[in-house]
């Protein structure tokens, strides 16, 4: 019987915010594929000794897949580590594919996604009430084909939350998304470069107009998130709309409102 590989997400950069079930993985792996061009190497630091540690920077799918099998037929425990959360923009089908095909047991331990460690870090949140309270994740078209609708442009007509990754090298495609889909100049923009990695986390802020120019002069050409969002800011605004799950008002299943509003229920 072959091991069991676990596709762990390792989580943004900073090591202490992989989870404590793929520590414990680790911890007991017999082999470690890691993306070394984006995970932070720090994250093998609980590995045993003697275990296999490789850098899928240089390996193709295939290689990846064939690698993980080979290891597997040898441990018990195999870990694919990859950035942030295996389901975003992490390849997890092409290799769960090679090992479904080879019968390999597998199963995926999410992680903390580099969109919500840039939230964390410019401590913003993505909903607020009347507002906004739904939140995209995309790209602009690079290399990789954007399917039918889901042009920048089309998404940002929400006027919800955008996290957009992949694409600091292309703010271009990005303002040009924002401004058809008729988002003001002013509109705020947030660029958040190696979120959470000590010593290196980067937070431009700036608006539709201006945030390209402002990520050229801070010099930030890779591993960043963009965010645009009307909620941005909002930690400085005099007037927030309370959310109607507090308001004293308002019934729900779990609590019946009071008679006289403001007084506690
Ligand atoms: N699965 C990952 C995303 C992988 S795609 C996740 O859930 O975060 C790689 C893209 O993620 C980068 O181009 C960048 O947009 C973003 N990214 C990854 N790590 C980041 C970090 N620490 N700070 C900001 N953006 C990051």
């Amino acid at each position: 019987m072959p091991g069991t590989v676990w596709f762990v997400g390792a989580g943004p950069g900073d090591p202490e915010l992989l989870t404590v079930k793929g520590r414990d993985l680790i911890a007991r792996a017999g082999a470690i594929l890691f993306a070394g061009s984006l995970v932070n190497e720090a994250a093998t630091r609980w590995a045993p000794a003697g275990c296999a540690i490789a850098d899928s920077k240089d390996m193709t799918l295939q290689q990846m897949g064939r690698w993980l099998v080979a290891q597997a037929q040898q441990h018990e425990t195999v870990v694919r580590l990859q950035t942030g959360d295996p389901a975003l923009y992490g390849t997890l089908i092409e290799v769960v594919q090679a090992l479904d095909a080879a019968g390999v047991p597998l199963a995926v331990v999410p992680g903390v996604s580099s969109a919500m460690a840039s939230a964390a870090a410019a401590v913003e949140s993505f909903t607020l009430p009347e507002v906004t309270q739904s939140v995209i994740f995309t790209r602009v078209e690079g290399r990789t084909p954007m399917p039918p609708g889901e042009s920048l442009a089309e998404l940002a007509r929400h006027r919800c939350t955008l996290c957009i990754f992949l694409s600091i090298t292309l703010l271009h495609k990005v303002e040009h998304g924002l401004r058809e889909a008729g988002w003001p100049e002013d509109a705020p923009v947030l660029v958040v470069h190696k979120a959470s990695w000590p010593g290196e986390e980067r937070i431009v802020r700036g608006t539709l107009h201006d945030i390209k120019q402002r990520c050229r002069d801070a010099g930030i050409v890779s591993q960043a998130m963009i965010i645009a969002s009307p909620t941005l800011g909002a930690r400085d605004w005099p007037e927030l709309a309370k959310s109607k799950l507090y308001d004293a008002t308002f019934s729900h299943r779990f609590r019946r409102a009071s008679l006289v509003p403001g007084e506690p229920s």
